[in-house]
């Protein structure tokens, strides 16, 4: 059995039904998981849209002659 990592939903996933590096949608939460590895099965969160890119500003802002 596996568990949402964010949710705590039961996936219902086995593992010799999934491969490493598919992508697996969490039904509950809509979150999507990468499978890291299948022996034990290992999700990572995508967190696709999701980056934080809050020191980019900075860069552009000098002179330009
Ligand atoms: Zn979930």
């Amino acid at each position: 059995m596996v568990l949402c990592p964010e949710c705590d939903t039961n996936l219902d996933l086995q593992e010799d039904e999934v491969d490493e590096g598919e992508v697996i949608s969490c039904p509950e939460c809509g979150t999507d998981f990468e499978v890291v590895t299948t022996s034990p099965l290992e999700l990572k969160a995508m967190e696709e849209g999701y980056v934080e890119e809050e020191e980019e500003e900075e860069a552009e802002d000098g002179d330009y002659s």
